[in-house]
């Protein structure tokens, strides 16, 4: 639970008991422009509410712990311990109200950020067949019937008029692919 303790003009003061640590946020300014200090003491836990005391130079909080009474003194935003209570006849006693939290810690902390993982290496990919079509990575080529369809350097698009050109065995004379028997030579084609 923590603590607020309104010192006027604008200022504040927070304190916090997180395990044995009293943390004492100062606020300070405008809304605009806030200044805030934050330090922590090392006190034990606190046995019953925290009291503060405005004194003619500064302000002092009293912390009641278990091992003892701590009395920080704030003055401006700096904050030191003190060993005892000073001038307890010019104090004057501030009213402690109970707070939800410290603004400075109503937020979560981030989690840490994880790593990222490595990128895992592409694994080279199978050819890939779906019925007459075949397709390949490396180089990147694509079958589909009597289709080529090759993506290198240059992109190929054959098709069977140029791909699978025969010539003639005997004398070399192109065929096209219907004949079946050469037209210079007349030697038949398998
Ligand atoms: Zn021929």
């Amino acid at each position: 639970m923590a603590y607020v303790c309104e010192l006027g003009t604008g200022q504040r003061v927070y304190l916090d008991n997180q395990g044995t640590q009293t943390i004492v946020t100062t606020y300070s300014g405008s809304s605009g422009q806030q200044q805030q200090a934050s330090s922590s003491f090392q006190t034990g836990s606190w046995t019953s509410p925290p009291e503060c005391f405005r004194t003619p130079s500064s302000v002092v909080l009293k912390i009641k712990t278990a091992q003892g009474e701590h009395y920080i003194q704030v003055q401006g935003g700096s904050m030191s311990v003190m060993s005892g209570m000073p001038s307890v006849g010019s104090s004057q006693q501030m009213q402690v109200q109970q707070a939800p939290s410290t603004p400075a810690s109503s937020m979560p902390p981030m989690p840490p950020m994880e790593p990222m993982k490595p990128m895992e290496p592409m694994k080279p990919m199978e050819p890939l067949k779906m019925g007459d079509m075949e397709m390949n990575t490396n180089p990147m080529e694509m079958r589909m019937g009597n289709m080529e369809m090759r993506m290198g350097e240059s992109m190929s698009f054959s098709t069977p008029a140029q791909g699978s050109k025969r010539f003639c065995p005997q004398c070399g004379t192109p065929l096209n692919p219907s004949d079946r028997f050469c037209a210079s030579c007349g030697n038949r084609i398998q």
